[in-house]
């Protein structure tokens, strides 16, 4: 059966902190593995506070290398390496992501001893299969080579009818277990597929992550129909050129992309101290793209 997704609002601000928003982190739960979208600073206690588990499998992917995206990232390494971890950790991020991480590590004269598997993407647009879902990337329309994630969920293997399996035959037992993990088994001298047996797959969730970015037709590509689209919305819905100059969204863009994509949930994060009044903000993005909001630290949505 689907496991539910979890998806936690770590730090929302853009690159000035408040009281209220860490820079930009969010964690995402898929199968209890962890995956960590940016890292920015202060966000280690931001784990902590909203109980993230980050001991067994751990991903962390950098959208770009832009301080408050990134710049967490040594402290939580160094950190993990004090508590003893001793399984790998994957980090995933833009070309120049070797040299980032050599470079603090001789810079503050530290080294971890637990493994970190490496990959550095250079190509435009591509996937890799994590196992229990695909990461697939995207160009963002930013500064330098800086990127979008979409987070693919596996699907799952549908639901096991005991009456296809009956009239086949097969007995109630051990090869009805094979069938329902997606094995083939051999029965009578014939092979049976689990396709046979199963009912059509029932489709993973999927998460869009636009990175730093101004509005752009390949995002609106990558969302078409996700699950969630967590945006940025960086200036808000009255500002008139300074998102273009600094290659970011205001949060009415955020929605515009949102209603194309035709995506069923938005959530706009990277949030600038400019926007001062989150409600009038949220009812401007609402009269866009109605399922949507601004997200806030500690902010916990669950796909089911
Ligand atoms: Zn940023
Ligand atoms: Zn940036």
């Amino acid at each position: 059966m689907p496991e539910p997704i979890k998806v936690i609002f770590l730090g929302t601000s853009s690159t000035v902190p408040t009281l209220e928003r860490r820079q930009s982190s969010t964690a995402v739960i898929i199968r209890n593995e962890t995956i960590i979208v940016d890292i920015g600073e202060d966000i280690q206690r931001a784990i902590i506070e909203h109980k993230v588990k980050t001991g067994k499998e751990l991903t962390i992917l950098i959208t770009h290398f832009h301080p408050d995206h990134c710049q967490g990232l040594l402290a939580f390494l160094t950190s993990m390496d004090l508590m003893s971890r001793k399984r790998p950790v994957r980090i995933i991020g833009p070309e120049g992501l070797t040299d980032f991480l050599r470079n603090f590590f001789i810079l503050f004269r530290t080294s971890v001893r637990y493994p970190i598997h490496l990959y550095e993407i250079k190509e435009e647009e591509g996937e890799i299969d994590m196992g229990n879902w695909i990461l697939e990337w995207f160009p963002a329309v930013h500064f330098g080579f800086s990127l979008g994630y979409v987070l693919k969920e596996k699907d799952y293997l549908g639901k096991f009818n005991v009456k296809k399996a009956l009239d086949l035959g097969i007995p109630m037992g051990p090869l009805w277990g094979k069938l329902q993990r997606g094995e083939e088994i051999e029965f009578n001298g014939e092979i049976i597929r689990p396709e046979e047996v199963l009912e059509g797959p029932i489709p993973g969730k999927r998460i869009v992550f636009s990175g730093d970015t101004k509005p752009n037709e390949i995002l609106v590509g990558k969302a078409k129909n996700a699950d969630l689209l967590v945006h940025e919305g960086t200036f808000p819905h009255w500002e008139t050129d300074k998102h273009e100059k600094y290659m970011h969204s205001r949060t009415i863009d955020a929605a515009e992309i949102a209603k194309k994509a035709n995506v069923k949930r938005l959530i706009i994060n990277h949030i600038s101290p400019r926007i001062k009044d989150v409600n009038e903000e949220t009812k401007k993005v609402k009269e866009i793209f109605e399922n949507a909001i601004l997200s806030y630290d500690g902010l916990r949505i669950i796909l089911k």
